[in-house]
């Protein structure tokens, strides 16, 4: 499961895909893990987006490794 938030920005930055500089919108996102069936714990990590304007595709990064 995953929530939107309204963060979202156009910064230029490298595209792996793309191999040079393309306009990314970045957007943060929260994704809410469960750990397993046995735990009602969850856990919600932000994870950062970035979608190339050029091919489309989304590189998402977790924002902190707990
Ligand atoms: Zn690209």
């Amino acid at each position: 499961m995953s929530k939107s938030t309204d963060a979202l920005s156009t910064i230029q930055e490298r595209c792996l895909y793309c191999d040079r500089e393309t306009s990314h919108k970045i957007s943060i996102i929260i994704i809410t893990e469960s750990k397993s069936e046995e735990n009602s714990e969850f856990s919600r990590e932000p994870y950062r987006v970035s979608r190339c304007m050029q091919c489309g595709r989304e590189t998402k990064e977790r924002m902190n490794n707990a």
